[in-house]
């Protein structure tokens, strides 16, 4: 199969390159053209995953698609912003009909889920590579950044924390657990929902946010950090999932919501008297700490005293 073969076959012609909103011209010529409406900004967003760095190299090819898109789909989430599309640059050690299938079956299930059209991309051999970049839409100045943190806001999260890191046993065929522990668990690694409507009720609302990839503390860090504030964690108010306390037990579950990464919950900050408010339509949603004056982390333990964060957060250098 040739390059243009491959590109038409399996990704121009699925469900999600056949256009969509603001989409004015899409896979086929040599740049996608989108429009905004009037008083919109674009948000753009590009991850890459590596194999064996992000993913194993022997995964599934239906479960990598799926997740590449989620993953960098969250970004918009954490921005606010509305999906529009994306672009996929795939680097393949070969053309295998099977893994091309299932990873563009992924990808489109992915891709419907979140409303995003694929537009545009580049193919090439090599390693095998993934880089999307996902496009959204904001009205202007409403994006959700993370510098505007106020002190006596509180700090919130989307919902139960750790259950990705708490898979990775799982993912990495390290462990095995019964099917009801193990199944919502391989779930949130493999297919998490990028909080994309929660991200765009937050605007107006929430003074600063992010979502969480590489472990709260380190992410809560990212947000002190641009918003000159301290910020507060409260161990005994972090969700933890009923499987990921009956699969890890409470201690490592505690160390994978803290420090652990591939949550892709949003995180952020939020003034007291809009909480109720928010909670009435997103239930899931939990106070977790507060923006003090100062700068960086800390954490309360169970107890309410004041402990040295773990260390935490991946960084590739
Ligand atoms: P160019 O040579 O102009 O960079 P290419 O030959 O790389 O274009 O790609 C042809 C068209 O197919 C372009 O519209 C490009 O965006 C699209 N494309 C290439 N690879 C992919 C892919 N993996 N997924 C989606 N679209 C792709
Ligand atoms: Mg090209």
């Amino acid at each position: 199969m040739g390059e243009f073969e491959l590109i038409g076959h399996y990704f121009a012609a699925a469900p999600c390159a056949q256009g969509g909103d603001g989409v004015v011209r899409g896979i086929g010529d040599d740049c996608a053209l989108l429009a905004l409406p009037a008083g919109e900004q674009l948000a753009v967003s590009t991850d890459t995953l590596v194999a064996g760095v992000h993913f194993p190299e022997s995964c599934d090819a239906f479960l990598l698609g799926q997740r590449a898109l989620a993953v960098s789909a969250s970004d918009l989430a954490a921005m606010g912003a509305t999906p529009l599309a994306f672009t996929l640059a795939l680097t393949l050690p070969a053309a295998e009909d099977i893994w091309l299938a299932e990873f563009a079956r992924g990808l489109q299930l992915m891709a419907q889920n979140c409303s995003l059209a694929l537009v545009g991309g580049d193919t090439t051999r090599g390693p095998l590579s993934l880089t999307l970049t996902v496009f959204g839409r904001v009205p202007a100045g409403q994006a959700l950044t993370r510098c505007g943190a106020r002190v006596g806001d509180l700090l919130c999260v989307g919902g139960s924390l750790g259950d990705g890191a708490g898979a990775l046993p799982l993912v990495l065929g390290q462990r095995t657990a019964a099917a009801e522990l193990a199944e919502p668990l391989l779930a949130r690694y493999w297919s998490p929902q990028p909080q994309l409507a929660l991200g765009q009720a937050l605007r107006g609302r929430a003074t600063a946010a992010l979502d969480i990839s590489d472990g709260l503390l380190a992410d809560c860090g990212h947000i002190a950090k641009a918003s000159g504030v301290a910020l507060q964690v409260e161990q005994a108010r972090l969700p933890l999932s009923p499987a990921l306390l009956a699969f890890a037990g409470e201690r490592q579950a505690l160390a994978c919501a803290l420090s652990g990464g591939d949550d892709y919950r949003l995180a952020f900050t939020l003034p007291p008297a809009l909480l109720a408010d928010l909670q009435a339509d997103w239930p899931e949603v939990r106070a977790i700490g507060r923006v003090l004056a100062g700068n960086g982390v800390q954490l309360l333990d169970g107890a309410g005293r004041l402990v040295a964060p773990p260390h935490s957060g991946y960084q590739h250098f």
